[in-house]
């Protein structure tokens, strides 16, 4: 728990960082320069990655890692984005923006091509990872199976967005069935996120939500007491704008 003054002094820093974020367009802009920057990366890369000396077998097995290695990076960029608490630098009022998810048990409806547009507005870690895999995909002599995961990882990521917001919004019988076959993240499994403290940050389909647990366990303190109070006298404007996990 932060001493009274220390909490005050975030709570102001956090309203003002909201009001950047709400009364600027160039936020906005930003994040849509950011999804469509992901989303024509990752389309090259599914692209490229047609080309790749890879029979269907391995291309399967490329894809189970690939699950894998995207909740577990998502749910580390998630833990470390919900303990992020410098509202004054530039990126300030995204990060603000972002701790806004943890109060929210519902997302505006919408198609899910749209949610994975929108949702991958915020994944701006994702851009230069892409650029690298691109990057990668061009050089002689690296592993096909390799790149094959992590394209399909890229891809991914921006699809546990949509897991997320399935997770929250989705009545359907065929999202309750994927997610009971462990592809999709569980309505329960993710309910801890939001009820309890330093837990299930992870929002593919959460296999790998134990690993991130121990290391959120061991190195972060939590948000219940530290960030999620920072937003604890902010009223938005009309009600506040959808925001993902990472
Ligand atoms: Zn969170
Ligand atoms: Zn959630």
């Amino acid at each position: 728990m932060e001493p009274g003054s220390d909490l005050e002094l975030k709570q102001k820093q956090f309203n003002a960082a909201m009001e950047l974020y709400t009364g600027r367009k160039r936020y906005i802009l930003f994040g849509r320069f950011v999804a469509a920057a992901n989303i024509s990366l990752q389309v090259f890369l599914l692209y490229r990655s047609s080309g790749f000396s890879l029979g269907p077998a391995r291309r399967l097995y490329a894809l189970a890692a690939a699950y894998l290695l995207a909740d577990f990076v998502n749910g580390l960029v998630h833990l470390h984005a919900d303990h992020m608490d410098n509202y004054e630098s530039p990126g300030g009022p995204l990060v603000a923006n972002f701790h806004l998810h943890h109060k929210r048990p519902k997302y505006k409806d919408n198609s899910l091509p749209v949610v994975y547009f929108n949702e991958s507005a915020s994944k701006v870690w994702l851009v230069p990872c892409l650029c690298a895999v691109a990057w990668l995909s061009g050089r002689p002599g690296v592993n096909p199976f390799l790149l094959c995961t992590l394209v399909y990882a890229g891809l991914l990521s921006s699809a546990a967005e949509v897991s997320h917001y399935l997770a929250h919004n989705s009545a359907s019988p065929a999202a309750a069935f994927l997610a009971r076959a462990g592809l999709l993240l569980g309505k329960k499994r993710h309910a801890r996120h939001h009820l309890e403290d330093n837990v299930s940050y992870t929002f593919l389909n959460a296999f790998t939500d134990p690993l991130v647990d121990l290391l959120a366990a061991k190195f972060y303190p939590g948000y219940k007491n530290g960030t999620d109070l920072h937003f604890a006298k902010y009223t938005a404007p009309g009600g506040d704008r959808d925001n993902s996990p990472a």
